[in-house]
C-alpha cells in the first residue's frame, strides 16, 4: 500500500517581493497590475505566491492606486 500521507509542499514562498527585495509602492502601476486577475481583482495569495506580510502592502498599495486612478476597480 503506497503512503500517501506525505505532506506535500505545493507552493513554497515564492515571494518575488522578498526574493528581489523590491519596496512595493502605489507608483509602480506596472508591478502591481501583475498582481490583478483579468477582472482586475487583487490576485489571492495562493496565485501570487506572496509572503503574508507583502501580500497584505500589496493590497494596500493596489488600494491606494485605485484610489488614486492609476488602476482600474472592477471590471463588469
Ligand atoms: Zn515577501
Amino acid at each position: 500500500m503506497a503512503d500517501r500521507k506525505k505532506p506535500e509542499v505545493r507552493f513554497k514562498k515564492n515571494c518575488i517581493f522578498c526574493k528581489k527585495n523590491i519596496e512595493i509602492d502605489y507608483k509602480d502601476v506596472d508591478l502591481l497590475s501583475k498582481f490583478l486577475s483579468s477582472k482586475k481583482k487583487i490576485l489571492s495569495r495562493r496565485s501570487s505566491g506572496n509572503c503574508a506580510k507583502h501580500q497584505r502592502k500589496l493590497a494596500k498599495e493596489i488600494k491606494r492606486a485605485r484610489f488614486l486612478s492609476l488602476l482600474p476597480y472592477l471590471l463588469k
